[in-house]
């Protein structure tokens, strides 16, 4: 049974149909890369995969339950978004354990994940810290922290690691392949770095105008590219 089902997914946005009957299926432990150039729709299928906006047609599945009216609560994901939105009031420390907190996880499990997290994200130091202390890339660090204190089914990633400078950008992304590699956890991710895509993905979708153009190992979305655009947009020998 597929972790994350994605089936005839439509959006639109009064006369603008943005996601166009987008399929996918993301076997469990996978970790799906989505490409595609800015306004594609990536974002918006993100969107619908968490429950943050309804979707105008289709159906999403998560471990086989249909969730397509489930709130975002209620759905077994933790998300990492472009805007990452922290509790201002709250500590870095509050932050990353309120939703096990939500979750009701004992205070003890609680501190152990805040522990782990921080460590893996070079946080520790700023736990004590609140959001408005933080630099811009801190910050997004501390959302990711968020995120990884739960182990939910599936993580969805919306450009995680764009606001990073160069340097931290390539130890996050070898942290969260081994974090995957650890956990085997079901990742969907998106991405504008062809780099990231090749050495994170287990499989590719190329997103274009609303739609997926191809989806493959990235092998075959790199060597066997559909089509010139996605030849293209991958960067393939021609
Ligand atoms: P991507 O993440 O691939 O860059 P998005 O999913 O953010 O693309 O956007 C896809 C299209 O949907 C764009 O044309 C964008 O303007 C439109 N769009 C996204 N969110 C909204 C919204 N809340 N209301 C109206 N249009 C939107
Ligand atoms: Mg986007």
């Amino acid at each position: 049974m597929a972790a994350l089902e994605i089936h005839n997914v439509r959006k639109e946005f009064g006369s603008e149909r943005v996601l166009k009957d987008v399929s996918i299926s993301i076997d469990s432990g996978e970790f799906l890369i989505l490409v595609g150039p800015s306004g594609c729709g990536k974002s918006t299928l993100m969107n619908a995969i968490a429950g943050l906006e309804p979707v105008t047609a289709g159906n999403i599945y998560i471990d086989g339950e249909d969730v397509t009216w489930r709130t975002p609560a209620d759905r077994d994901i933790a998300m990492v978004f472009q805007s990452y939105a922290l509790y201002p009031s709250m500590t870095v420390r509050q932050n990353i354990s309120f939703g096990l907190e939500m979750r009701k996880v004992p205070k003890p499990e609680r501190e152990a994940a805040v522990e782990r997290v921080a460590d893996l994200l070079q946080i520790t130091h700023l736990l004590d810290r609140k959001p408005a202390q933080l630099s811009g890339g801190q910050r997004q660090r501390v959302a990711m922290g968020r995120a990884l204190a739960r182990e939910p089914k599936v993580y969805l990633f919306d450009e995680p690691l764009s606001n990073l400078d160069a340097k931290l950008r390539v130890d996050m992304r070898t942290e969260i392949k081994k974090l995957h590699q650890r956990l085997g956890t079901t990742i969907v991710y998106v991405t504008h770095d062809q780099v990231e895509a090749m050495t994170l993905a287990d499989c590719i979708a190329v997103m274009r105008d609303g739609h997926i153009l191809q989806l493959g190992t990235p092998d075959e979305v790199y060597n066997n590219p559909v089509d010139m655009f996605v030849a293209g947009f991958m960067g393939s020998p021609s």
